[in-house]
């Protein structure tokens, strides 16, 4: 058993974890961040469809609505501050018909309600917006506050804010079980590695979070996985895409989206299924075909050729959404889960409102004074040059030894120099996983049949396994060389 003492322990390290860890390292409580995973953005927060929304589609008055609302007009700022790609390139909604036009005239006065701004297009001046809209769409709908976010940085970055901050981030530390005052409040948090003695806990754990009332003997809630399956396009259909698009919703879907990322690649999908396995991420062939099928409907003349790669996210369903709250039966037990489909959008917000209710309720917080508020900005081939650059870049002889400023990942355009930044810091890269979404390393159209090796090599100085030991990503999915 630990003897050292932490004010607040919070479990789970996706983007709702990492926010809150990060607000909470700017205040004077030593607080430990357990996750269950080897690395930081696992869940949830690695496979979505990476829109900072405005929730203009969101009923007014929610507490969701609220919260991205809240967080929507800092995104510029923040992403600064945390060295994460955002662009604010706004969203079209389509339609094609008299029912979808009849949408979006809900649409934009639901909007209204929320007060984010909206404009209607004709089918002309949508397609002087995006070339390769479908010349079929009669008229779309315009958000232009609507962003792209990489969301992976955006927590890997949280995270080192935090850990810079004096949090006390163990990672392959899952949460099994809690100890209890007589009065029962939580006394310690049990892991593998022994108990650790807390003042609070927040449970942040995303589709788990039922399992974690459930130990600490609270309120019983119910999460399921809700799978979206994605299509991913290579990056020289990027620039074909030039804001988010989505057909117009029905009574019956949320309608599908094609979303240009903040690194030039394009999302297809998602799907919304509902299912009971939390492990999960399969896609199958059926549904990626009605993805491509309806994406088709956006964009008639992108080939299916660009594909590169196919994956599932799982949202975090539950029967409440936004769960934040103290629970009622433990009192030092909070709750910051439920957030399914827009946690990314409501991150710093739902951070900010879980430290109030830690604050009124349970801890008195008060602000640090050398608190940092940013991370440093690690110099990036690939958001600093063009594609044809890149090839100049690749011949120049290197200034000096230390530079590394040789390309290791061809498709991605990422140097030795960024790989070994990602090695080190305050949430290092422990498995190729880790450097693939510290720096996209291995996420190109090769999918690192080229680079994987290069890769190892430069992890290995940091970790001090063998090359061939390196890890895919979680300890039971090592990645095996032939060293024979
Ligand atoms: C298909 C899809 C599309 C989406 N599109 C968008 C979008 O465009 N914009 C947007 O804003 N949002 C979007 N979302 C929603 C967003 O991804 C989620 O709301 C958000 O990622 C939830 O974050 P989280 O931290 O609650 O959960 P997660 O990211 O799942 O993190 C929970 C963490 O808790 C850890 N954990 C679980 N159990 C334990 C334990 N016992 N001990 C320790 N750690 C534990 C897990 O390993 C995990 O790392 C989308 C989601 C999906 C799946």
């Amino acid at each position: 058993m630990s003897t050292q003492h932490y004010d607040i322990a919070v479990i789970g390290a996706g983007v709702i974890g990492a926010a809150i860890a990060a607000e909470l390292s700017r205040h004077d409580v030593r607080v430990v961040w357990f996750e269950a995973a080897h690395d930081v953005a696992e869940g949830a927060s690695k496979a979505n469809s990476a829109i900072a929304c405005t929730g203009f589609d969101m009923p007014a008055g929610s507490l969701e609505s609220q919260l991205i609302l809240e967080s929507n007009p800092d995104w510029e700022n923040l992403c600064r501050a945390l060295d994460v790609p955002f662009r604010r390139i706004g969203a079209l909604s389509l339609a094609f018909d008299d029912d979808d036009a009849h949408s979006l005239l809900q649409l934009a006065a639901q909007a209204a309600d929320v007060g984010v701004d909206t404009e209607f297009l004709s089918g002309a001046a949508l397609r002087r917006e995006a070339k390769t809209a479908a010349p079929t769409a009669v008229q779309a709908l315009h958000v232009p506050a609507e962003g792209i976010i990489d969301p992976i940085r955006l927590t890997i970055g949280l995270a080192k804010l935090a850990v810079s901050n004096g949090v006390d981030l163990r990672r392959c530390a899952p949460v099994t079980g809690f100890w209890h005052h007589d009065s029962g409040e939580i006394s310690h948090v049990v892991t593998p590695g022994g108990a650790v003695s807390v003042g609070a806990v927040v449970n942040a754990a995303g589709v788990n979070a039922d399992q974690i009332t459930d130990a600490a003997d609270a309120e019983p809630f119910t999460m399921w996985p809700r799978k979206g399956q994605f299509l991913l396009l290579d990056r020289a259909v990027g620039h074909l895409v030039p804001k988010i698009m989505c057909t117009a919703p029905t009574p019956h879907t949320r309608g599908i989206y094609a979303v240009p990322t903040t690194n030039r690649t394009v999302l297809v999908g998602p799907t919304a299924v509902d299912g009971l396995d939390r492990a999960d991420k399969t896609t199958d062939a059926d549904t990626l075909d009605s993805v491509w099928a309806r994406a088709q409907r956006l964009l008639p003349d992108i080939s299916r050729r660009y594909v590169t790669k196919a994956f599932s996210g799982l949202r975090p369903a539950s029967d409440t959404t936004y769960r934040l709250e103290v629970s009622p039966k433990v009192s030092n037990l909070v709750h910051a889960n439920g957030i399914r489909s827009t946690g990314v959008s409501s991150a710093p917000a739902v951070a900010r409102y879980v430290a109030d209710l830690i604050n009124r309720n349970i801890i008195e917080l008060t602000p640090k004074a050398d608190a940092k508020t940013a991370v440093a900005a690690l110099p990036r081939l690939a958001e600093t040059t063009t594609d044809d650059a890149v090839i100049g870049f690749v011949a120049r002889p290197c200034a000096t030894p230390d530079e590394h400023p040789m390309v290791v990942c061809a498709c991605e355009h990422v140097t030795a120099a960024e790989i070994a930044a990602e090695c080190r810091g305050p949430v290092p890269a422990t498995s190729l996983d880790g450097i693939r979404k510290r720096t996209r390393a291995m996420a190109g159209r090769c999918q690192g049949a080229y680079c994987s090796v290069g890769v190892s090599f430069i992890l290995s100085a940091s970790t001090g396994e063998q090359p061939g030991q390196i890890r895919q990503g979680e300890p039971e999915s090592q990645w095996q060389a032939d060293t024979k």
